[in-house]
């Protein structure tokens, strides 16, 4: 293992820093929780990343989830470039748009009409906007450490680049406007049966991430799920299930199929633009056709429904939905996480699996809320992520951030990646000596 050699990328952040404020577009990207420069991306192909000052990573952080196919897949890059040829934008209708919901509709049948919009935050607020409009109620419950975008009333206690953030609400956020955004614990039911005795009528929705994955990848517990199905049946509130990073990550299609739970209002993003900027908000039809034009709740974009993100995202899922290649993504998920359990048992860490995203908690603890990742020393994890980075393994930047598999990562480089963690965490983890 050679000491990592980033000149270039040192003097690139130096010179972003004085242009854009901490030198980046979105907070996590700036490893400043880690104490180290952040690495300048100069390509991507398959698996790998490649840096300005030429060193290459297989890469696990896949832009937080969205290259689910490996970066730059032919067959998306080709009709992207049929897409661009044709012009990069109208708003206006076309083809291509009804052509994506009724995908979208197909694979996720809980999702009977769907907006497209231009990023996952969009689609939460449209979501809790609906929701409000449709219940006549103010109130949203959230989970600590679920992350739902950046708009206003959603920030209170959300995971991300917020878990590193002491006070985890956002300033320049008033007071009022998150007076009606509950946060509660994550998989624990008696603070959900407290809240619901007390104010359960005033709520609009409960909002989740099924498998939460931006406080690192949470393991739902059933009977957690099951009591939020029937908390909604019994309060006439509605269920928001923000699959943003879940949906279409999973053999079964998204979360709530794979957990059996039937959510009034779902959420999409990250992959259904396969790269480039698109979200959507789907759900019930009677809740959906209270948007503009048809009903009085407003939501719009210029760039809604983009013709290049909207054939990259049906490039994408028609290619995911070829069962050989869905069952890949499963198959080499399945052969990760078992080689993973054996290290896990091995040198008494905590780890997650869901789909083709992962979390490995350096922690001889059970994890199964915020509160348990926030306890995990973020040395421990600085130094993981430096050593995995010299070892050519580019993992998410934050023990909060999920890392996540493409069909680009075949079993050999697994085995790799597999090999290189356990080198690290017998030099780091101080619980491996033991063993
Ligand atoms: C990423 C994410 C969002 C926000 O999506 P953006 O496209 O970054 O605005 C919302 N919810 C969840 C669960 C996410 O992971």
């Amino acid at each position: 293992m050679k000491e990592l050699i980033n000149i270039r990328s040192q003097r690139a952040f130096t010179e972003a820093t004085k242009l854009i404020p901490g030198g980046v577009n979105s907070p996590v990207r700036a490893w400043k929780h880690l104490n180290a420069t952040p690495i300048f991306i100069e390509k991507a192909k398959g698996p790998y990343l490649w840096d300005i000052d030429g060193n290459k990573y297989v890469d696990y952080c896949l832009s937080w989830g969205v290259s689910i196919l490996g970066h730059a897949h032919p067959f998306v890059l080709r009709e992207v470039r049929k897409a661009v040829k044709r012009g990069t934008s109208y708003g206006a209708p076309t083809l291509h748009e009804t052509r994506l919901a009724s995908i979208v509709n197909q694979r996720i049948p809980t999702i009977e009409k769907v907006r497209f919009v231009s990023s996952g935050t969009e689609a939460v607020m449209t979501a809790v906007r609906l929701a409000r409009a449709f219940t006549g109620r103010n109130i949203i419950v959230k989970f600590n450490g679920c992350y739902h975008g950046h708009s206003d009333a959603l920030l209170v206690k959300s995971g991300s680049g917020l878990g590193n953030i002491q006070e985890s609400s956002s300033k320049g956020i008033p007071d009022e406007v998150v007076q009606y955004t509950v946060s509660l614990p994550f998989n624990d039911s008696a603070s959900l049966t407290r809240f619901f005795e007390e104010k359960g009528n005033k709520v609009a929705a409960i909002l989740l991430e099924i498998v939460p994955g931006n406080m690192g990848v949470i393991i739902p517990h059933q009977q957690f799920l099951e009591q939020i199905q029937q908390l909604a049946e019994s309060y006439n509130c509605l269920i928001i299930a923000d699959e943003v990073i879940t949906g279409f990550r999973h053999r079964m299609v998204s979360a709530q199929q794979y957990y059996a739970l039937k959510p009034d209002i779902t959420t999409l993003g990250k992959i259904i633009g396969g790269g480039f900027p698109l979200g959507a908000v789907g759900g019930r039809e009677e809740i959906l056709e209270l948007l503009a034009p048809e009903g009085p709740v407003y939501q719009a974009g210029t760039l809604s429904g983009n013709p290049v993100a909207v054939r990259a995202g049906i490039a994408t899922l028609t290619w995911l939905s070829q069962p050989l290649e869905l069952k890949k993504v499963f198959d080499n998920t399945v052969y990760f996480e078992n080689n993973l359990r054996r290290l896990a048992e091995k040198y008494q860490f905590q780890y997650s699996v869901w789909g083709g995203m992962f979390s490995i908690f350096l922690t001889t603890k059970p994890v199964v809320n915020f509160h348990d990742v926030s306890q995990i020393p973020d040395y421990l994890f600085a130094e993981f992520h430096r050593q995995l980075l010299q070892r050519s393994v580019y993992i998410s930047p934050s023990k909060y951030e999920a890392n996540f598999i493409s069909l680009a990562h075949s079993k050999k480089i697994l085995d790799d990646t597999l090999n290189k963690i356990e080198d690290t965490i017998i030099k780091i983890y101080p619980y491996a000596s033991h063993k």
